[in-house]
C-alpha cells in the first residue's frame, strides 16, 4: 500500500525514545517533505525499530542519535546515525548476515545480548522494497546506517507486479 515514511518514521522514533530516555538518549528526526512511497508498513517499522535499537544499544548514556529523510531523485534515503563504538570494516559487511555478532558483543552478559538476526531482518526487509541499505562506520566515531527505498518499489510480498500504483 502507499504509505507516509515520515510518518511511519516519527511513530517508530516516539516509540523507541521511551527506551532511548532510560540511558538519557535523544533521538532527533528530521525530513525533508516525502512524497508517499509504495510498501509494507509493518515491516517497514520493523526495518527502523531494529536499527534504531542497535542505535541506542550501542549508544553511550547522554548521546543522541541522528534520524534524517531525504527525498533523492525517485527514491527516498534515511539516515541513522550514532555517536557509539562504531564498526570495524572487516565486520561492517558481516553484520547483515543471520547469527552474526561482532566478537565483544557476543561474550557480552545476558540481557545484554541479541541473537544477531536484527540487521539480517532489516535487509530482507529492505531487498524485498528493492532499496538497499549501507553502513558508514568508524571506530571510535559512532555508525552510521544509510536505508535507501525507490518511491515506486514493487513490492514482493503477495503484490502484484502488473498493478499501476494508485494516484
Ligand atoms: P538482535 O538484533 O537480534 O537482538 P544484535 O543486535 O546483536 O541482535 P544485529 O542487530 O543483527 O544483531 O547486529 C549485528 C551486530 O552488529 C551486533 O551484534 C553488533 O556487534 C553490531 N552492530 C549493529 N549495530 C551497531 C551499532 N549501531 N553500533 C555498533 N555496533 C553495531
Ligand atoms: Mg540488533
Amino acid at each position: 500500500t502507499n504509505l507516509n515514511i515520515v510518518v511511519l518514521i516519527s511513530e517508530v522514533v516516539e516509540q523507541m525514545q521511551i527506551k532511548a530516555t532510560q540511558s538519557d538518549i535523544q533521538i532527533n528526526y528530521i525530513s525533508d517533505d516525502l512524497p508517499e512511497i509504495l510498501g509494507d508498513y509493518d515491516r517497514l517499522q520493523q526495518v527502523f525499530i531494529n536499527i534504531l535499537h542497535n542505535a541506542i544499544k550501542y549508544s553511550n548514556n547522554g548521546d543522541i542519535i541522528d534520524v534524517i529523510s531525504t527525498l533523492e531523485d525517485d527514491h527516498i534515503v534515511v539516515s541513522i546515525r550514532d555517536y557509539g563504538p562504531g564498526i570495524a570494516e572487516i565486520e561492517q559487511q558481516r553484520i547483515f548476515s543471520a547469527f552474526y555478532r561482532v566478537e565483544e558483543d557476543r561474550s557480552r552478559g545476558p540481557g545484554e545480548g541479541g541473537s544477531g538476526l536484527g540487521l539480517y531482518i532489516v535487509k530482507q526487509i529492505v531487498e524485498k522494497h528493492e532499496g538497499k541499505i549501507e553502513i558508514v562506520s568508524q571506530v571510535g566515531e559512532g555508525t552510521n546506517i544509510i536505508v535507501t527505498i525507490p518511491i515506486l518499489s514493487v513490492l514482493i510480498y503477495g503484490g502484484d507486479k502488473n498493478e499501476k500504483p494508485k494516484e
